[in-house]
């Protein structure tokens, strides 16, 4: 066994617009630290084992996304996980399957209860380019560069109040539109929600892959899972990157 195990959780149904390589880039930035990181994808059917360091989950598709939330469920592995408070990154679907309940085909589907979560539907698919400022709550305290990511959702999710956004939208719809925010008391907070933070668990829309995308984040929730504090990582500088988020935050 590795150092660092990442578990890349049922990528054969969460895995839309490469949100497969956030667990890539989390090995990368680990290894390139001198970290022994490895990927350990776990299939729809197996178990998923409860003490690797941190799961991601990526988007899917409404049918493939509730097969994801009734194995996910009977099996048990990751709310358990979750208990034990190992970081765990739900993209778009992987955000409302963790969260209580979604709808999808036409029914209400219950999630895994790990983000206080309720997703509903928006009254038109989000899509395009997304940008927030961090909450900086919860686990999500040290974060101090803007997110950016690229979303594509029917679902529009409101937060309870177990739940903190990740970030506030700048560019983008996020969590959910201004006509499903209007039925809701608190609905400033939920208009420029984007993403969820709870317990150990970090949530968002953005796909891109976000990892990619936001360095920092992937930091954080390496950190995290080393036990560490996200100053104590050595910085890398890639080029690449930077170019890349001078292009999507412009
Ligand atoms: N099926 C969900 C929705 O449309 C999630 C989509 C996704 O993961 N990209 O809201």
């Amino acid at each position: 066994m590795a150092d660092l195990t990442i578990g890349l959780v049922l990528p054969e149904v969460l895995g839309t617009y490469g949100d497969d390589g956030n667990a890539l880039v989390l090995r990368q930035r680990a290894r390139m630290r001198g970290v022994d990181a490895e990927i350990l994808p776990v299939k729809l059917g197996e178990s998923v084992p409860e003490s690797l360091d941190l799961y991601c989950l990526g988007g899917g598709e409404d049918t493939a996304q509730i097969l994801a939330a009734e194995h996910l469920i009977a099996d048990g592995g990751l709310t358990r996980a979750a208990w034990a408070g190992r970081p765990i990154l739900g993209v778009c679907a992987g955000l409302q399957v963790l969260g209580e309940s979604f709808r999808a085909g036409g029914r209400v589907i219950d999630g895994l209860g790990l983000i206080d979560a309720t997703t509903v539907a928006l009254q038109t698919r989000a899509i395009g380019e997304i940008t927030s400022t961090p909450t900086r709550a919860g686990l999500t305290a040290d974060l101090t560069e803007p997110l950016t990511g690229f979303e594509n959702h029917l679902g529009a999710t409101l937060l309870g109040p177990g739940a903190e956004p990740l970030g506030r939208v700048t560019r983008g719809i996020g969590n959910c539109d201004v006509a499903a925010s209007a039925d809701v008391s608190d609905g400033t907070r939920q208009r420029f929600a984007e993403g969820a933070v709870q317990g150990s668990v970090i949530a968002t829309y953005m796909h891109g892959p976000v990892l990619a995308r936001n360095p920092q984040l992937a930091d954080l929730l390496l950190a995290r899972a080393m036990g560490v504090a996200l100053g104590e990582l050595e910085p890398l500088e890639i080029a690449v990157v930077d170019k890349l988020r001078l292009e999507r935050l412009k």
